[in-house]
């Protein structure tokens, strides 16, 4: 089913509460409506801006260009080989459900991003990461409509340019393409990604499983994280930065405790940027409803009436502050409209 609908709020579609309006908004259901719309209304769609849940997102003013949202949401086996099998899914689903799904049916793989919010087609988009594992380690392929021709294809991990918090979606294939299915490569038979922080530890605590490991997960990141049903945020606000070595020693002789960790195998270090803006001392910072989150440092969170407007002053105020504490830019995570 297609559904137009015009000036409405976005208030209940973004995690963080911003009431903003979109001008023209288009609900549809399915593989087959999605492909309707497209090749059949080109116009209604021009220039449209394609969200999930909104959970990485900031709305800064109202929007005039279209906004589709698109709930196609079916979890299918695509192939299964022994015991290696290609899940399809609909780009709509929940990414969480997904998650639940596949532990329920003892297909290993994606437990470590238990609890992200968001949808299965922006995890390809965003390459969703958690506990030491990224969407797009297991992801095969993705089914994509190509907004300007209308056609329908199909893109393989290794045209898809995965790096950290990133893909070739935000960048050389922004705007060009819906995605309306993902495929993810995963073990039917045990298989455990436990080598991040003290998550075995914790995990061996309940008893190896992957129920366990999943529920680990989203213990450790309900006492961490605010629910956005509660406290609005988009989670992480900035990246964290990724520096050289030489960067590393320059950091470290103004601050020796700066949190780091080796990030891939080419002497590049990824520095928390949490850490930073807990040591510039904003952690628990508030301007009216907007406020940096007072038990985690990344998230910027609405208290309740801060317009998109006001958040987004706040991060830039944060980055200042960063900025003159370390000469270090971070950058946002969460996309600002
Ligand atoms: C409390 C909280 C915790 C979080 N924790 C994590 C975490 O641990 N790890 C992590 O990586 N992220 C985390 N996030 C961020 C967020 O969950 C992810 O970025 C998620 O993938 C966003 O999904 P979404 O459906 O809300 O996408 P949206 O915010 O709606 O969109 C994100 C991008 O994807 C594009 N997009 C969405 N669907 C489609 C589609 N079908 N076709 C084409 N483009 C599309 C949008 O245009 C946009 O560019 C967290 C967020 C919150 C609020």
């Amino acid at each position: 089913m297609i559904e137009f609908f015009k000036n409405i709020s976005l208030k209940d579609y973004n995690t963080f509460g911003v009431d903003v309006k979109a001008k023209q908004f288009i609900s549809v259901d399915s593989y087959e409506d999605i492909v309707i719309l497209v090749n059949d209304s080109p116009k209604k769609i021009k220039d449209a801006l394609i969200i999930g849940e909104c959970s990485n997102m900031l709305f800064t003013k109202n929007m005039n260009s279209p906004i589709i949202k698109y709930t196609y949401d079916e979890i299918h086996i695509f192939e299964k080989i022994r015991s290696k099998l290609i899940l399809r899914v609909g780009a709509g689903c929940i990414w969480d459900d997904l998650v639940e799904y596949c532990v329920s049916k003892s297909f290993y793989g994606l437990e470590n991003l238990s609890g992200i919010p968001g949808t299965v087609g922006a995890s390809a988009v965003q390459n969703i990461g958690a506990y030491g594992d990224e969407a797009g380690n297991h992801i095969s392929a993705v089914e994509v409509l190509n907004i300007e021709t209308g056609d329908e294809e199909t893109l393989f991990n290794e045209d898809l340019a995965f790096g950290y918090r990133d893909s070739i979606f935000k960048h050389e294939y922004k705007d060009k393409y819906i995605i309306l299915a993902v495929h993810f490569n995963l073990s039917a038979r045990a298989k455990y990604n436990l080598d991040y922080g003290n998550l075995k530890e914790e995990v061996e605590k309940v008893g190896l499983s992957l129920k366990n490991v999943r529920q680990t997960i989203l213990n450790i990141r309900n006492s961490k994280l605010p629910d956005p049903k509660e406290l609005g945020s988009a989670g992480s606000f900035f990246k964290n930065p990724i520096v050289s070595e030489d960067e590393l020693k320059r950091l470290l002789a103004i601050d020796s405790n700066i949190v780091h960790f080796s990030h891939g195998d080419k002497g590049m270090y990824k520095i928390a940027s949490g850490y930073l803006i807990d040591k510039a001392g904003l952690k628990g910072y508030r301007k009216g409803d907007a406020g940096v989150h007072e038990k985690q440092a990344l998230v910027i969170v609405n208290y309740g009436k801060a317009s998109g407007k006001e958040l987004f002053e706040l991060s830039k105020y944060v980055q200042k502050v960063v900025f003159d504490k370390y000469q270090i830019n971070i950058e946002p995570e969460v996309l600002i409209y």
